[in-house]
């Protein structure tokens, strides 16, 4: 099979890094074009990364040898995109809201999806936020964006924040099969990779905990409802439920958010028993297509008394899966559980590839 020939904005990034990786042997994409800020534009790939190369693995060899483009030149993409270098990007650019949203769009009015992982247009009614397990159907909206937007092949796709990746698919799960929380309370304990390089100063983070990060408690309370919302009239209607309260900390782990939850349900209310039964059993629609990205078992449960751990438990099915455990009951609410989810992997890269193979086996991705 012929592959996909994509592109990665924000290649020379933490996330960026992390997609190339993931994208060495990937049996439907290859990684044709780099770009990045102007401070790396103009330089092959491995000169531009020299000394800040983070992840384990190594991109594809080619891609040393390509030259970085200035990501805010979207001609340069155009080009690519004209000579069969770039049918898509992956956008994990670290700018400005405002300068993010109008770059994503000008890509995709020139004709170039946009699969992204910035938070952007994660408020933008006509662009789905997606989580493969959870809302598939939200891709639904793509043909209305383009039609509203006037855009003939381009689009804009994007996935949540990875503060909430680890407990998303688990709570998605429990209302499938009739358990709607009601209410969540949430505590995070954030990986430092997970604000970028070179992120959080070293002296901050060593023996320290720090309780605050900027934005993350309003997006880990509201992003759940747009996810768990419906399409209506061609944009996106939030769900009620559940309301969720998040404390959000940076702790010294390099990847792995954590999350203590507890939660409350309406009148139906599961047994721990079941709850787990239907965690361990549940498969989404990347599972059941086979997608190449998709872990074999998205909710890992495990039963020993201290798990999950973030150095043990976050690279569980290539770092795809949500790992959950010390299921018990709660004295205020009904259940309490500890829930991790790798953030560079399926909270960012990772999830933005599976993403992707959902769009194309959708018909999206040319
Ligand atoms: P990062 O390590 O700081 O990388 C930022 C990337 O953006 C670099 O490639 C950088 O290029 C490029 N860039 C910066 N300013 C630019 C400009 N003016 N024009 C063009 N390119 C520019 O950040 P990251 O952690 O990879 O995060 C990337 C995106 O993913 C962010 O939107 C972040 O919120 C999101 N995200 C991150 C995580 C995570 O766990 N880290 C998880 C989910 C989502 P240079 O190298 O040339 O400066």
């Amino acid at each position: 099979m012929t592959k996909i020939p994509v592109g990665i904005l924000g290649a020379t990034g933490m996330v960026g890094q992390h997609y190339l990786r993931l994208l060495k042997d990937h049996p439907w994409f290859e990684v044709r074009y780099v770009a990045a800020s102007p401070r790396s534009a103009g330089k092959k790939y491995r000169e531009a990364v020299s000394g800040r190369w983070h992840v384990a693995g190594e991109p594809g060899a080619h891609v040393w040898l390509l030259q970085v483009e200035d990501a805010g030149d979207v001609s340069k993409a155009s080009a690519a995109l004209g000579r069969g270098d770039c049918s898509f990007v992956f956008s994990a650019l670290e700018m400005g809201k405002d300068e993010t949203r109008a770059l994503e769009e000008a890509y995709a009015s020139a004709g170039i999806p946009v699969i992204s992982n910035a938070s952007a247009h994660r408020w933008t009614d006509d662009v789905p936020v997606l989580i493969g397990e959870v809302n598939p159907d939200h891709a639904g909206i793509i043909p209305l964006q383009q039609k509203r937007r006037g855009w003939d092949r381009g689009f804009i796709a994007v996935k949540p924040n990875c503060s909430i990746q680890s407990y998303m698919t688990p709570l998605h799960a429990l209302a499938l099969a009739g358990f709607q929380a009601e209410r969540a309370v949430v505590a995070t304990m954030q990986a430092v990779s997970g604000a970028g390089y070179p992120g959080v100063p070293g002296i901050d983070m060593i023996d320290n905990v720090i309780p605050y990060i900027g934005g993350e408690e309003e997006k880990s309370e509201l992003e759940p409802l747009k996810i768990f919302g419906t399409i209506e009239d061609g944009v996106f209607k939030n769900a009620r439920k559940p309301r969720i309260s998040a404390h959000c900390s940076r702790v010294p782990v390099t990847d792995g958010h954590l999350a203590c939850v507890s939660l409350e349900f309406g009148v139906k209310k599961p047994s721990l028993e079941e709850v787990k039964e239907i965690w361990a059993s549940f498969r989404g629609l990347p599972q059941e297509l086979g997608l190449p990205s998709a872990p074999e078992k998205p909710i890992i449960v495990h039963e020993e008394n201290d798990r999950p751990q973030p150095r043990r438990d976050r690279d569980a099915e290539g770092g795809m899966a949500a790992a959950v455990g010390r299921l018990r009951p709660c004295n205020v609410f009904d259940i309490r559980f500890t829930a991790l989810s790798h953030n560079t992997v399926r909270g960012a890269a990772g999830g933005g590839i599976l993403n992707a193979e959902l769009l194309k086996y959708k018909g999206y991705l040319s």
